[in-house]
């Protein structure tokens, strides 16, 4: 049949059409975190009901971790309460967590695919919007609410109504110092942050086929971001050989198995596409938000716009924008003074991210006026970086580096943003008050343009980056 991988999983896992025409959707995979799970817990508690697959379920700790001194008790109270809940919730349910002693801690989004628990094929829900990131392996991923989360833990299933899918193909190949996370900006800032609402996005062409799943995690992590739920890739030979001898992948003949069944869910070559977008890899450069939606990004050469430049549905909020970043129309982001340097979370902190920051970073100095801090996505990503003496290279340089966590993404911890600050992150949410301060400003980038402004002191083009410093 020409159906989409979106359709073949979707069908796969439709337990009935309830009746008011949504579809009974069966979720392979429940991921859970200590901060939308304690209240579905409770509620399931209160109507006396177990949950119902405790081995599909999983549970780490990510969102309000600590990331300089990770002793219990942790020093935020509250902190510590929700995560002494996680516990108790996953003990009294059987549920398997991957705490702080586990070795194998981490964002929710970088552990279940670095432990192979996230496979192509798979319905996976989790209570947090950047769930589209298991999308990278071929799996149906979609972030839920709290409620949701309940009614996942009493029934494996959830109520869901069906998504159009548009394919998105960038082709060509892309420039150095150009990255995954500047290709997901150049297509949210193309197709707006609404574009992908009622779509699943399919990424294909040779851009992405090229992709190393690190990127390709990168790309998915922030569909939700341009209003598509779901965002996913083709399960190929770079799919399953990222999932060979992984903790929980299957393993010997199984696994050979599995891997001929993961590449047959892949979108036949002549399935249909509700629309269809194509991108020119090799015309993306380097990517820098100015707003407060993660829309509104130039290339680092570019200047900011003018509302009245703007079509006339868009000039409020450019003017919005433009007023509480403190920027003016026509001035080039290049050169913009920051604060902070922020490398993390679950759209860039895996190891390949911390490679390329370092890359950048290797022989320089902060600048004295930046706090620069690098949070691995997970307590593996973390030894890995280590093995290979990256720490080293970032402590030398003036970076922090500190345990694995969410961090500075949404400042859930004591890792913020103060006042006005601007901070060059590599996470994937540019809203007011994210990182921490209700006025504190946000430019998103890759981790490279993160290192580069974190020595520069302020917006540099990373392909020109050549020697700063004190
Ligand atoms: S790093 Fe940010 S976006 Fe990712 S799971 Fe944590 S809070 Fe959510």
């Amino acid at each position: 049949m020409p159906a989409t991988l979106f359709r073949k999983v979707w069908d796969l896992h439709t337990v009935r059409t309830l009746p008011n025409g949504q579809t009974q959707l069966f979720v392979g995979l429940h991921l859970i975190h200590e901060v939308t799970s304690p209240q579905a817990f409770d509620m399931l508690r209160a109507r006396g009901l177990p949950v119902r697959f405790p081995d599909r379920t999983i549970a780490t700790v990510d969102h309000i971790v600590p990331t300089r001194d990770q002793r219990r008790p942790f020093t935020d109270l509250m902190a510590e309460d929700m995560l002494s809940a996680l516990e108790r919730n996953c003990r009294e349910h059987g549920i398997r967590l991957f705490d702080l002693s586990s070795g194998q801690q981490g964002i929710v989004h970088v552990i279940g695919p670095e432990l192979g628990i996230t496979q192509p094929g798979l319905t996976i829900a989790c209570g947090d919007s950047h769930t589209s990131t298991h999308g990278a392996f071929g799996a149906v991923a979609f972030g839920i609410g709290t409620s949701q989360v309940r009614d996942v833990l009493a029934s494996q299933t959830l109520a869901m109504d069906p998504l159009k899918v548009r394919r998105i193909s960038v082709d060509g190949r892309l420039a150095p110092g150009v990255y995954a996370k500047d290709v997901i900006l150049e297509i949210i800032s193309r197709l707006g942050v609404n574009g992908g609402v009622g779509y699943a996005y399919e990424y294909a062409g040779d851009a992405i086929s090229r992709m190393s799943m690190d990127e390709r995690m990168t790309i998915c992590n922030m569909s939700i971001e341009g209003g598509a739920r779901v965002g996913y890739v083709n399960p190929d030979d770079t799919t399953v050989e990222y999932l060979r001898g992984r903790r929980f992948a299957p393993q010997g003949d199984a696994f050979e198995a599995a891997a001929a069944w993961w590449r047959s869910m892949a979108s036949g070559s002549d399935a249909r596409y509700d629309d269809e977008v194509r991108l020119d890899a090799s015309q993306i450069r380097p990517r820098v938000t100015w707003g407060i939606n993660p829309e509104q990004s130039i290339s680092v050469d570019e200047r900011l716009p003018a509302p009245e430049q703007m079509p006339p549905d868009a000039r409020s909020s450019v003017s919005e924008a433009l007023e509480f970043m403190g920027f003016g129309a026509g001035q080039p982001i290049k050169g913009t003074r920051i604060d902070v340097a922020f490398v993390g979370s679950c759209t860039n902190a895996r190891l390949s991210d911390l490679r390329e920051a370092a890359r950048v970073v290797r022989g320089h100095r902060v600048a004295r006026h930046v706090k620069a801090l690098v949070v691995p996505g997970s307590q593996s990503v973390r030894s890995a970086a280590e093995r290979e003496g990256l720490d080293r290279v970032f402590t030398e340089a003036g970076f922090e580096w500190r345990g694995a966590g969410c961090s500075m993404c949404l400042a859930m911890n004591q890792d913020r943003l103060e006042g006005r600050q601007i901070c060059a992150s590599s996470s994937n949410r540019n809203f007011k008050g994210r990182q921490g301060s209700p006025t504190g400003r946000t430019l998103l980038m890759s981790p490279a343009m993160v290192a580069a402004a974190a020595v520069a002191g302020e917006v540099v083009d990373v392909r020109e980056f050549t020697t700063h410093g004190d």
